[in-house]
């Protein structure tokens, strides 16, 4: 099998160019979408509702999509900004 070592790294290096910071963010993001969790976000609590447009979501979970979540924490870092809480 002469092709096995050369197509097997050619493999290997493709993997890992498209595995990038960005897919490994979006993974990342999902998780703990799915968790309900948000390290940046521990005043929040799960209310049955999006935080960022008030649709419903299941238990536990603060936003609707990785969207409202990015949407909240923009607006959210610029009331920080603007020193009102
Ligand atoms: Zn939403």
């Amino acid at each position: 099998m002469p092709m096995t070592r050369s197509s097997a790294s050619l493999w290997r290096k493709r993997r890992t160019a498209s595995m990038d910071d960005a897919d490994r963010a979006d993974a990342e993001l999902e998780a703990m979408l799915a968790a309900g969790l948000s390290r940046r976000s521990p005043s929040l609590k799960p209310c049955m509702a999006c935080h960022n447009c008030s649709d419903d979501v299941a238990e536990g979970v603060l936003f609707c999509s990785s969207e409202c979540r990015d949407d909240w924490e923009k607006r959210n870092a610029a009331r920080r900004r603007s020193g009102r809480a």
